[in-house]
């Protein structure tokens, strides 16, 4: 079920509604004006002073497009053509060996198809991170919003911003960043430089961290494959002194962890570096099923919770997952931590990840906010209660869309 959302004022109702701030309404309903939420509660208080047309969704749940925080759509091409190994490291060599042998419209053919996929799944926003700028113009083209996180890779710190500002947007559909790729691709003169541009100009900063166990070896040691793959790659820095600090502390060192910093897997951040974070107060981004397909550990959500951090959601790319879908990422957080509430979880789906993205207006139902909504068909009758854990376990293959 796909609606556009019509211009003038239109109300909407259904059985169920999630405006992510406040509690879940039975019987709700909104009403929107040129793709705006201009109201929403209980139905028959929305209902009032309105002299619109209204439609009634039914039995289903009217929700907020949910959020992919780390995704990177330049690599669709690459989906099902890698094996996990075992090694992180030999992931990565095979990624770039297999990545020269794709020709250029591959490329392209893939990233579209997945942008469509991730409508389907119900995606609204998205943070995509590329170093080629292939899919600036397929998410121009796109109905989704998106932050796109111009990649940065270079350890021994040769290049400069500029290099990276040459596709810098003013677009009003794609919100353009600095990201970069990780703490040893990257120098730390060039991580600084880059976390003192995105401050510069109130954008997020993105980089992915404590991955794999290979990274705290190298940052601990300056050894181990990541030292290997960076000599044959002819990328070692001679000036470069390893830190002997694991990735999260040294990231603090250099002064790059704040609430705009979004930490992209922290599958090996141990008990002591998340609770750094969480006093930094950086914006974690999760994604349990690229961790679970390269073997490379499960990060400690239920501690970021409780440490009062607020994890948010990503896919990471198909070179490392076979589908770009929050929800398999919802119904895998939940799988791998049934302790957390499937409310919280669908927090870190929504609202979570638009904060860290730090696009206002999207991830919630509320009078301002965008009208990018699902369509939840509801599976059987589910009391309200049930509500979040049903969406949670058991996503739909497909979304319906209200969208303007
Ligand atoms: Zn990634």
């Amino acid at each position: 079920m796909e609606i556009r959302l019509s211009r003038e004022p239109t109300l909407y109702r259904a059985r169920y509604l999630i405006p992510v701030i406040g509690r879940p309404l039975e019987n709700g309903a909104l009403i929107s004006v040129e793709g705006r939420i201009i109201d929403v509660g209980p139905y028959t208080k929305v209902k009032k002073g309105h002299l619109g047309p209204e439609q009634d969704l039914g039995e289903v749940a009217l929700l907020p497009a949910l959020v992919n925080v780390h995704t990177h759509l330049e690599l669709s091409a690459l989906k099902w053509r890698l094996t996990p190994s075992g090694s992180f490291v030999s992931w990565v060599k095979n990624l770039l060996r297999v990545r020269s042998n794709i020709k250029a419209e591959e490329f392209v053919k893939a990233a579209r198809q997945a942008l469509k996929s991730m409508w389907h799944e119900g995606i609204g926003l998205l943070g995509d991170h590329g170093n080629t700028g292939l899919s600036i113009s397929l998410l121009r083209e796109s109905p989704l919003t998106a932050v796109f996180f111009r990649e940065v890779i270079d350890f021994q710190g040769k290049s400069s911003l500029k290099d990276y500002l040459k596709d810098h947007l003013n677009d009003p559909k794609i919100t353009f960043s600095l990201a970069p790729h990780a703490p040893y691709t990257v120098s730390p003169l060039l991580l600084q430089a880059i976390k003192a541009w995105t401050k510069k100009y109130n954008l997020p900063f993105s980089l992915h961290v404590a991955e794999s166990p290979e990274e705290v070896e190298f940052l601990m040691t300056g050894k181990g494959p990541i030292r290997e793959l960076l000599e044959g790659r002819g990328q070692w820095s001679a000036s470069f002194v390893a830190p002997g600090l694991r990735p999260v502390k040294y990231l603090d060192r250099l002064g790059i962890l704040d609430e705009d910093t979004i930490c992209v897997h922290l599958s090996q951040a141990t008990e002591k570096e998340i609770s750094l974070l969480s006093r930094r107060r950086a914006r974690p981004c999760i994604c349990l099923r690229s961790n679970t397909f390269l073997g490379v550990g499960i990060p400690k959500v239920n501690l970021m919770l409780k440490l009062g951090l607020k994890p948010c959601l990503g896919t990471d790319s198909l070179a490392s997952n076979d589908k770009l879908s929050i929800l398999a990422e919802m119904a895998t957080v939940h799988r791998f931590f049934p302790e957390i509430s499937p409310e919280i979880i669908f927090k870190m789906a929504t609202i979570w990840g638009a904060e860290a993205l730090k696009q206002q207006g999207i991830g919630y139902i509320a009078p301002g906010a965008r009208a990018d909504l699902l369509i939840y068909q509801l599976p059987q009758r589910v009391p309200l209660k049930d509500l979040f854990s049903c969406i949670v376990t058991q996503p739909p293959e497909q979304l319906g869309r209200l969208y303007g």
